[in-house]
């Protein structure tokens, strides 16, 4: 079998297309405020990828940057008046912040309804309960990519390498959501490969090239490659991609698999927001 290639790039085009359109009919923009802490080189190239995606689809932007060494009492402070201002739909702190900042502890401070990365408590909580909320950019990325391929979740073998609060666990919480059998594996896993290939869907989020090899993908499987790995033959993922597309029915490349829809999901994340603030208001007026 030679797996059909899932092109991310293209789902998270459509996507960031279909937010232009709903954008376009809305009276108030909505406006992403992000927050960016030191000079890290990569955090100011994600920041700056993540604005320019909202000018596209006409979310406004409001930018802060604030040196490395700032106190963590002023950011505090920033995100306590980003929450309470009316103009800002969505707060995104950009991770990781500096070392004398407790970064769980700022997350906190951004109300539930403007959190557009899906990291605080309750929006974590209310998506393990299967309520409404704000879910996490790149797991909410990986649903759409498979309901783009048209895959039945329900009843299915989900197998996801990794159990991390931004990726692994959420993903869990959505393909439970959707009535897949769900298996989380992580470092302690006894027999991955064994668990790997029993899997309708494997979801490999780990951060280690090559993990997952042919002999741990059953045949037909769909295979989404969550990892992000530099190495001296460039960007690769954690599957071993020629080998497992010859098994898969269908496959994420790394780049253009994931990656693209991380940010689109932002954009969806920021409307949604504003749609949570609009409707506040209006319960609170009427
Ligand atoms: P993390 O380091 O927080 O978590 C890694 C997980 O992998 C842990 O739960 C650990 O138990 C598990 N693990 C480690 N070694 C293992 C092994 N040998 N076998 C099985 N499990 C093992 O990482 P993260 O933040 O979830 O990110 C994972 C990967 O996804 C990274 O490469 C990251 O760069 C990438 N990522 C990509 C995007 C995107 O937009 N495409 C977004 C977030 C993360």
């Amino acid at each position: 079998m030679s797996a059909k290639i899932i092109d991310g790039k293209a789902v998270a085009a459509r996507v960031r297309e279909r937010v232009k359109a709903e954008v376009a009919e809305m009276d108030t923009k909505p406006g992403l405020a992000t927050i960016l802490v030191g000079d890290d080189p990569a955090s100011h190239v994600y920041v700056r990828n993540k604005r320019s995606a909202c000018a596209e689809v006409g979310i406004e932007s409001i930018h802060h940057e604030l040196d490395a060494s700032v106190p963590e009492s002023e950011l505090a402070d920033l995100i306590n008046q980003l929450g309470q201002d009316d103009s800002v739909s969505g707060i995104l702190l950009q991770l990781p912040v500096p070392g004398h900042i407790d970064s769980d502890a700022m997350i906190e401070l951004i109300p539930p309804d403007k959190d557009v990365d899906g990291l605080t408590t309750m929006n974590a909580g209310r998506l393990v309960q299967g309520r409404a909320g704000l879910v996490s950019c790149t797991p909410a990325g990986v649903m759409e990519l498979l309901d783009s391929e048209g895959v039945d979740l329900r009843g299915a073998e989900a197998v996801i390498v990794g159990r991390s609060q931004l990726v692994g666990r959420p993903l869990a919480s959505l393909l439970l959501a959707r009535d897949a059998t769900v298996t989380m594996c992580h470092s302690r896993t006894k027999d991955l490969a064994e668990v790997c290939s029993r899997a309708d869907v494997l979801i490999a989020a780990v951060g280690r090239a090559k993990l997952v090899t042919a002999e741990m993908v059953g045949d037909g499987a769909v295979v989404i490659d969550v990892g992000i790995n530099r190495t001296d033959d460039g960007l690769v993922g954690d599957v071993d991609f020629d080998a497992v597309a010859e098994k898969a029915a269908a496959i994420t490349p790394v780049p253009g698999g994931v990656g693209p829809m991380t940010i689109a999901m932002l954009l969806v994340n920021t409307v949604k927001a504003s749609h949570l603030q609009q409707d506040d208001r209006g319960a609170a007026v009427g």
